[in-house]
């Protein structure tokens, strides 16, 4: 029989691992606590303990085009930024598709997760599930943690003075569902990620006044980017990678700080980060900065104290008013099946080779997926991920396959940025967990990392598309382990796919309603001037 493996969680990660066992051969149990299948992205009115809750107008911030797992792209009808209705409908398939559906066991959640006794030669794991209030226990020869981490809120009410007496209502984001209840109250928002930006901008149609608390700031990005296209198109290409990658630190700063503020001055509308934006996670709303000029929102510092109906801001004399206030302060992880031994957290931060796996076990058949922040779409990180693991999981000269002990600089995972006074400094961490280097490094690990110079001799369209446009994840699978035949049409057609659901009016008289040759070279030609011209 194949190598048994435990996959612990159906959303976007898990359902990955599963696939990619398949794909090698091995035999995955994918077990899922809730009803069904897509973790974060199957949204429910009511709020699931240990899976995330989304608010009903939550829609992705990374494109279609490059959310995709490798080998299934988005339909072409599908909008290009994904309400979170339209991302589970597309997961659904991809089970379906890849007859997932039978591995996967839900309504049964994973309780423990222990080392086997003889663990030091087999590696093993006992895996103990409950199920309608019945507990079972089973071995497993290999673990793969897709639990995720954006169902326990962090709440630091301590870093809040005042906010025991404080009359108002409060609530944390994880909490938030429809913009009723800021009907016409004073709101304050805590925290500029994106959860406090699209709270803030959907309470701000239907509230007296709304005011974010940013302690930090943030770059501000727009789904829709230069020319109108997405920005993580245009943004993640090899050849703004080669030169983000090659330009000395201080330079390529201020590259991207003069990039961001083309469409408004930061410092201006009162987000300028306080460090450079590498060390922090951009935020993705089109409508922040007009709602900022029109006066819908007003950006405050951090929060110094709360009083009995108002807040007081540092660094600003006068107290607010406020009604009601909504913490949206991110989460925490942590892994509650398993023991400290095999998983430490401490203030955010694991051993984890590559962020995936823990760094002192004997043998590498625990691996984490999807437990990273990268600027850019986590679904072909995750795939990616399962990819590597489950060829490390079946020995098959897998490079990159974890010793025992690793180089300390190369682990570590980042949820968050530590707090003041903390003397962590994840900055570099954050550099190395660039989406493209990321996933070039575990695709170099498998042999499917596409080789543009190789492609040049061979096939030099498709390689100037792989260099000059956007590094979309069908690029993984052109050759290597789990190469699909699909791949090569699948990035040449990316654009077509782009324009399909926007291009639905073709003025009389206009010949294609996609773009000619001719239009897409000049569109590569665009592009590199572009990024040179800047
Ligand atoms: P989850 O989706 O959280 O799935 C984990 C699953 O594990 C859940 O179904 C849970 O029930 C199950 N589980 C947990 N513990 C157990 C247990 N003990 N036993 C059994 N089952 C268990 N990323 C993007 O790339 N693009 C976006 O636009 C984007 N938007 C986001 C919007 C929001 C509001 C948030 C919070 C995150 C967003 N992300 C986005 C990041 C997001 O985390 C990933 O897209 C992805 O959905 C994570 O999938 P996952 O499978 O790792 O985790
Ligand atoms: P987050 O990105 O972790 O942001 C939390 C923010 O809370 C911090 O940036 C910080 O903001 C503030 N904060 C944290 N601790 C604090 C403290 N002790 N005191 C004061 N402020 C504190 O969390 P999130 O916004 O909930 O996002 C979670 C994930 O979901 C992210 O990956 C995000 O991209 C994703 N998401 C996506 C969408 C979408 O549209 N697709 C929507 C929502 C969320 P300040 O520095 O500004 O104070």
């Amino acid at each position: 029989t194949g190598m048994r493996v435990a996959v612990v969680g159906a959303g976007v990660s898990g359902l990955a691992a599963t696939k990619c066992c398949l794909d090698e051969g091995l035999e995955p149990t994918c077990f899922e606590q809730s009803q069904d299948i897509g973790g974060l992205w199957h949204y429910t009115e009511h709020i699931e303990a240990g899976r995330p809750s989304l608010y009903p107008s939550v829609i992705s911030n990374t494109s279609k085009e490059m959310s995709a797992f490798s080998d299934f792209p988005f339909p072409e009808d599908f909008p290009v930024f994904l309400p979170n209705a339209q991302l589970l409908a597309y997961l659904r398939r991809y089970a379906e598709h890849f007859s997932l559906r039978e591995h996967i066991r839900l309504g049964t959640t994973v309780v423990s997760i222990r080392k086997q006794p003889d663990f030091g030669t087999t590696g093993q794991w006992n895996v103990v599930t409950e199920a309608d209030g019945k507990q079972t226990s089973d071995v497993f020869d290999a673990v793969m943690v897709c639990s995720g981490n954006f169902s326990e809120p962090s709440l630091p009410l301590h870093s809040f003075p005042g906010i025991e007496r404080f009359r108002g209502q409060y609530f944390h984001s994880r909490q938030y569902k429809h913009p009723d209840v800021f009907q016409g109250k004073r709101v304050l928002v805590v925290g500029m990620g994106n959860s406090g930006v699209d709270i803030a901008v959907e309470a701000s149609r239907v509230a007296a006044k709304v005011t974010i608390s940013t302690t930090r700031g943030a770059w501000l990005l727009g789904r829709v980017f230069e020319h109108g296209y997405p920005w993580d198109m245009v943004l993640n290409t090899r050849l703004m990678n080669l030169i983000k990658t090659n330009l000395p630190g201080p330079l390529s700063r201020w590259l991207i700080d003069y990039k961001v503020n083309q469409r408004f001055n930061h410092e201006n509308y009162g987000i300028q980060p306080e460090k450079s934006c590498l060390v922090r996670e951009p935020v993705l709303n089109d409508d922040l900065p007009s709602y900022i000029l029109t006066g819908r929102i007003t950006i405050k510092p951090g929060v110094k104290e709360f009083k009995d109906s108002s807040v007081v801001f540092h660094n600003c004399p006068e107290e607010e008013p406020i009604d009601i206030v909504v913490f949206c302060t991110g989460y925490n992880v942590s892994f509650p099946f398993l023991e400290e031994s095999v998983i430490k957290v401490e203030n955010k931060h694991a051993s984890l080779y590559k962020y995936v796996f823990p760094t002192h076990l004997p043998k590498p058949t625990l691996a984490v997926l999807g437990l990273i922040k990268p600027l850019g779409g986590i679904i072909p990180v995750a795939e990616m991920q399962g990819r590597w693991v489950s060829r490390v999981f079946k020995g098959r000269g897998a490079n990159g396959s974890p010793p025992v002990s690793q180089n300390s600089g190369q682990t570590g995972y980042v949820l968050s940025l530590p707090q003041e006074g903390s003397l962590e400094i994840p900055e570099l961490r954050i550099l190395k967990t660039e989406w493209l280097s990321y996933l070039d490094t575990l695709a170099s690990f498998i042999g499917a990392k596409p080789s543009v110079l190789g492609l040049l001799c061979t096939d030099p369209w498709l390689a100037l598309t792989i260099f000059f446009g956007p590094c979309s994840p069908y690029q993984y699978r052109l050759g290597g382990p789990g190469r699909w035949e699909g791949a090569r049409q699948a990035i040449l057609t990316q654009w077509d796919r782009v324009l399909k659901p926007t291009r639905t009016r073709v003025p009389a008289g206009s010949s294609s309603s996609f773009p000619s040759l001719l239009t897409v070279v000049g569109f590569l030609l665009l592009l590199a001037a572009v990024i040179f011209g800047f």
